[in-house]
């Protein structure tokens, strides 16, 4: 699925008017309604590239990639925009510390754009793997330079920020004066100001609350721009704001980014926005991925539990008991909300293998299926369409819309028994529950082998249970019982159920 396929003529789905989104701003689940419908803009913050993506950005990102599907679904002509930090984000993910693409680049001996290009090249990999479209625009920082230097020209000239030493600052407590600074982290600007610590450059600003639009660079700064204040670079929030309102306009629909970006990322894009152009609400609905945990711990890299999706695959890391395919990690992040912690562990992700071998297996069934008449009757299948919508249009609830797949995958196998009766009208409707829903909006697809589609592995085993069918059939035991147990030494399990053999590795 990709929004190319929807065209001007392409409907606003009916079920459109129902969905409701967790606004983290106002913390209601609000109706969605689009300040320009059909068209829709969304801006999630993306990575800052100086290292490989670890598991927690991807749950980040498959959040707002499966929000991004359903608009698409409902027929939403929709803009994402998703940036590309390649400057200002410092180690300290304030105001202090190292640039840490220029950090990277120092320690490794690159040119920062080397440093920049190795992980934006890794991090669309690791996308595509996940089944994660590619955003309408991906815009990175240094390619904003000039709009930034505007913006901020645009804060001082409205009064909202001052130069100090060839650096500049946005003047929080100003800003407060008429703004609710805090609105959507919900701190207070008395208690910010106890926690705040004595950093580096704080002696430049007038209060220590006050966050960086631009900084001065020493000469050992690997990145640096001519400005009207120095040569240096922008503060991080900046860019955020700069290339969602140059691309989505000052006032746009949707933002999304990881919880942990809610302050003070998110209410200093708010400030700055506000402080540039007016109004009072630049972002109309707020969304926050919750972060995904180890032992309760967020996954992250300085934590050492931040494994990458290369190692998960192969089940190269000390955490993993054996490696999971991308369709399962997939699967796993959609069975929990995306306003929840989700805990990663083994035992969730097996259940989750198995959980999808059982929808895909009834979704292969589904197409075999012929029109049957059985001792049930077949269940409302309108009704179990509009409970998937229902659970969509509830902020997202993918968890609920898989146990609604589940139900569908009960009747199926009940049809392909001769239990439950289906016409051809209601295996079409299956059909299509599935196009929509589990693939085109949660993104899930039959998973090929290493090496790609039905391969030779599949083709020699097909024929294997074939020959040991046959001996069973002819009461050859010796030779049905000597392939199986050759295969398990081969560490292949075969299993004989009703619908015939099948197989799994070890
Ligand atoms: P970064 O590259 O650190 O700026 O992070 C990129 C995105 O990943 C941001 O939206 C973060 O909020 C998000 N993120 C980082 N760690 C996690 C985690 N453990 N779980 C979910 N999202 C995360
Ligand atoms: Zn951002």
């Amino acid at each position: 699925m990709d929004s190319s396929k929807m065209t001007a003529e392409t409907p606003l789905s009916p079920h459109a008017d129902g969905l409701h989104i967790g606004n983290s701003l106002t913390r209601e689940k609000e109706r969605f309604v689009p300040i320009n419908a059909p068209y829709v803009g969304m801006y999630v913050c993306g990575p800052t590239v100086y290292s490989n993506v670890h598991l927690g950005n991807v749950r980040t990102f498959l959040t707002f990639d499966v929000v991004y599907r359903y608009l698409l679904h409902l027929g939403y002509k929709v803009r994402y925009v998703r940036n590309i930090t390649d400057v200002g984000h410092l180690t300290g993910d304030t105001d202090d510390g190292e640039d840490k693409i220029g950090k990277k680049a120092r320690l490794e001996n690159l040119e920062p754009m080397e440093v920049v290009q190795r992980y934006t090249n890794d991090f669309h990999d690791v996308m595509r793997v996940f089944h994660i479209l590619p955003p309408s625009i991906e815009p990175t920082a240094t390619g904003h330079i000039v709009e930034q230097i505007g913006m901020i020209s645009d804060i001082i000239d409205n009064g909202f920020a001052y130069e100090s030493n060839g650096s500049v600052y946005f003047d929080v407590r100003k800003f407060a004066d008429d703004h609710d600074y805090g609105a959507l982290s919900g701190r207070r600007i008395d208690e910010l100001q106890n926690q705040t610590r004595a950093l580096e450059g704080q002696n430049e600003k007038r209060d220590p609350l006050d966050f960086a639009l631009w900084k001065k660079a020493d000469s050992s700064h690997l990145m640096q721009w001519p400005s009207p204040w120095s040569e240096g670079f922008p503060g991080w929030h900046l860019e955020c704001s700069v290339m969602s309102t140059k691309y989505l306009g000052k006032t746009f629909d949707i933002h999304g980014g990881g919880m942990d970006l809610k302050f003070p990322h998110h209410e200093c894009e708010i400030a700055q926005n506000i402080g540039a152009h007016g109004g009072d609400r630049p972002v109309r609905y707020w969304l926050h991925g919750n972060m995904l945990t180890v032992n309760g711990r967020k996954m992250s890299k300085s934590e050492g539990n931040g494994f990458t999706p290369e190692e998960l695959i192969t089940g190269n890391h000390k955490l993993l008991e054996k490696g999971y395919s991308p369709m399962t990690v997939r699967f796993f992040m959609l069975q929990g909300h995306y306003a929840g912690t989700l805990d990663f562990s083994n035992p969730a992700l097996q259940a989750a293998e198995k959980g999808l071998e059982r929808l895909m297996s009834a979704w292969g069934t589904l197409n075999t299926l012929q029109p049957v008449e059985g001792p049930e009757a077949c269940p409302d299948l309108d009704a179990l369409k509009n409970r998937a919508y229902a659970a969509m249009n509830d902020d997202f609830n993918t968890p609920v819309l898989i146990a609604v797949l589940y139900d569908a995958v009960k009747a199926i196998n009940s049809m392909a028994s001769g239990r439950m009766s289906v016409t051809a009208e209601g295996i079409a409707l299956l059909q299509a529950l599935f196009a929509d829903f589990a693939h085109d909006i949660l993104g899930l697809e039959p998973e090929m082998p290493e090496g790609g589609g039905h391969d030779r592995t599949d083709g020699l085993m097909e024929v294997l249970c074939a020959v040991r069918a046959e001996a069973k059939a002819n009461k050859d035991w010796a030779t049905a019982d000597l392939i199986r147990d050759r295969l398990v030494e081969l560490g292949v399990q075969i299993k004989d159920g009703k619908d015939g053999t099948s197989w799994t590795f070890d």
